[in-house]
């Protein structure tokens, strides 16, 4: 399958991130676009095209105009504002305050923010745009006729909202590309989210939407970021209404486990009757991921690929988390090795 990757990802290069009361390196860098482009290089994936610039009109009907406009300025309004830090929120529109978006560039960032361990900087914006350039390059890369297309989008996009960013994710590419085909005329698209962490901006995207399945493997919000979304009696809303599946689990979950819980969401897929999936590829399952607490060995993730390539259905890979290891490539690799019937 044709791999979609963009060097520009490296503009995404933060120095800070908000973790145990301590502003650490980040544990998304981009060191982990590099170990997982090696690793599927060497496991035989070797067409790797850049992607075409596409504009925002996709992304326009996923996301809110003002908080696009402000992804683009933050930045350079921070710096204007005589900021000298990387850009964390100190102010948010908690319970009975009011949604309205503040004039000052600290306020805003509090607006439009879902966490705060995410310092946005100066390239974050160009690098989110050729992430989800990545995305729509492999979407059509889909519509074109093929099966398969991995997009190896970085920074990640399944944490960010309709107006919300966070955890690592600024324009939801998995979401970009989904609306993509539709627009090219697909009728029902489902997105099946592994990572370990629950896609809570994909969710929020497609709550209220009837055609769009989204169905999330990850650990239980009780336990885990992002927390506030991800549990099980979250079914969608008005034309969503039951075109959302959650799956949390808990601490230690090992693939038998894991692995029926996603037998269960294909089978949700199949019965919404999806004309092709959008596989929201988080490794971070791996039993060595340093911030996650599921137990999937190496070979899962072959596993992973194979029972999903069973759906029948075309399928564009979408990168979103992982971390720690070099391991993560291998893991990715095993996924689209899976994928394809092949062997590791
Ligand atoms: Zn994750």
């Amino acid at each position: 399958m044709r791999v979609f990757y963009s060097e520009d990802h490296k503009l995404r290069d933060a120095k800070t991130e908000l973790h145990g009361g301590l502003l650490v390196t980040p544990f998304e860098g981009p060191f982990r676009a590099e170990w997982i482009l090696e690793a599927v290089q060497k496991a035989g994936f070797t067409d790797v095209v850049a992607p075409e610039n596409h504009g925002l009109e996709t992304a326009l009907k996923v996301h809110d105009a003002g908080y696009l406009t402000f992804l683009e300025t933050c930045w350079d309004r921070w710096v204007a504002a005589g900021f000298e830090g990387e850009v964390i929120p100190t102010a948010f529109p908690y319970r009975r305050a009011r949604q309205r978006v503040p004039n000052h560039i600290d306020g805003a960032v509090g607006y439009y923010a879902n966490s705060v361990e995410t310092s946005l900087t100066k390239g974050t914006y160009a690098a989110a745009i050729s992430s989800m350039n990545v995305a729509i390059s492999g979407a059509d890369r889909l519509h074109a006729g093929n099966r398969f297309a991995f997009s190896l989008c970085r920074p990640p996009g399944h944490h960010a909202g309709i107006d919300l960013y966070g955890g690592y994710c600024f324009i939801n590419n998995a979401a970009v590309a989904a609306q993509r085909l539709r627009d090219r005329g697909a009728g029902r698209i489902a997105i099946l989210d592994v990572d370990f962490h629950h896609g809570n901006g994909t969710q929020d995207i497609f709550y209220r939407r009837g055609d769009v399945f989204f169905a999330s493997l990850h650990g239980d919000p009780a336990d885990a970021f992002p927390y506030f979304l991800g549990y099980a009696d979250e079914t969608g809303e008005g034309e969503g209404k039951g075109c959302n599946a959650n799956y949390p689990m808990q601490s230690g979950t090992p693939w038998d486990v894991w692995s029926a819980a996603l037998a269960d969401a294909l089978g949700r897929i199949k019965a919404f009757g999806a004309e092709a999936i959008v596989l929201s590829l988080g490794v971070d399952t791996f039993e060595q991921d340093p911030i996650s607490f599921f137990k999937l060995k190496s070979p899962d993730f072959l596993g992973m690929g194979r029972m999903i390539a069973e759906s029948g259905l075309p399928v564009l890979t979408v990168m979103e988390g992982g971390y720690g290891v070099p391991d993560i490539g291998l893991n990715v690799a095993n996924v689209l090795l899976g994928l394809e019937g092949r062997e590791a």
